[in-house]
């Protein structure tokens, strides 16, 4: 018997895939947030989730370890997408990439013609396309996580982050000063399994699809 493996990472991803899967009659077996398992079977013999980290998940699709997977666009930005077929915008996740300075910096004078501006972030590839978009020079520093922190040590003058409510920016005395994109997560697929597992695929893509129109 053929099985697909969905990959997808824990915390809000995985959250806010659940309901979609109910509602496509997939159920895990196990709360990824408690168990220490890396694959979760489903109630369903032929569909297994992957757990894996969020950065990751197009990596695993695209190599057919996992034959589809749900990521946030800003991963599958700095990831190129390529191997990728990507059929879906899932609407969950959502929040917005932006820049964000200190409180009283003078960004607008930073990123006039001629200016130059150090920008720490994770998303590396994001904001060097935002910034040369803008004709603004950037000098980029890669961080993997806790960016609000560099604008305080004096690491760059300003983060390319995400942010959703906002509070996180506040509680570090930043503010945000230009949104770069909305964010959300895409279903994506290897392109081999959409062919050899077609029978299996079709319907669940279909059955998301119809929860995200
Ligand atoms: P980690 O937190 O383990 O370092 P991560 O930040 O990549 O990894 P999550 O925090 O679970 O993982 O985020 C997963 C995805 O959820 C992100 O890639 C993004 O698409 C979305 N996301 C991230 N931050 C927010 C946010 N503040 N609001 C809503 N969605 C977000
Ligand atoms: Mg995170």
């Amino acid at each position: 018997m053929s099985i697909v493996t969905l990959a997808l990472s824990k915390g809000r991803i995985f959250s806010e895939t659940l309901p979609l899967l109910a509602r496509s009659g997939v159920v895990p077996a196990e709360d990824p947030e408690s168990s220490r398992k890396l694959i979760i079977g489903t109630n369903r013999a032929d569909i297994r989730l992957a757990i894996v980290r969020a950065t990751d998940t197009p990596t695993y699709v695209q190599h057919g370890a996992a034959d589809l997977g749900i990521a946030g666009k800003d991963v599958l930005l700095e990831h190129g997408g390529g191997g990728l077929y990507q059929p879906l915008d899932l609407g969950i996740a959502r929040c917005r990439m932006c820049v964000a300075v200190r409180t009283g910096f003078d960004y607008a004078r930073a990123t006039r013609p001629g200016g130059r501006l150090a920008v720490a972030t994770k998303y590396v590839a994001s904001a060097r396309e935002f910034f040369s978009g803008k004709g603004v020079h950037v000098d980029l520093i890669k961080l993997y996580g806790s960016m609000e922190l560099a604008p305080l040590l004096g690491l760059a003058d300003a983060i390319v982050d995400l942010v959703s409510s906002g509070g996180t920016l506040r509680a570090n005395h930043l503010v945000e000063v230009e949104e770069i994109m909305p964010i959300s997560a895409r279903l994506i697929v290897n392109p081999a399994s959409l062919k050899t597992k077609q029978a299996l695929l079709d319907p669940l893509i279909q059955a998301f699809r119809s929860l995200s129109a």
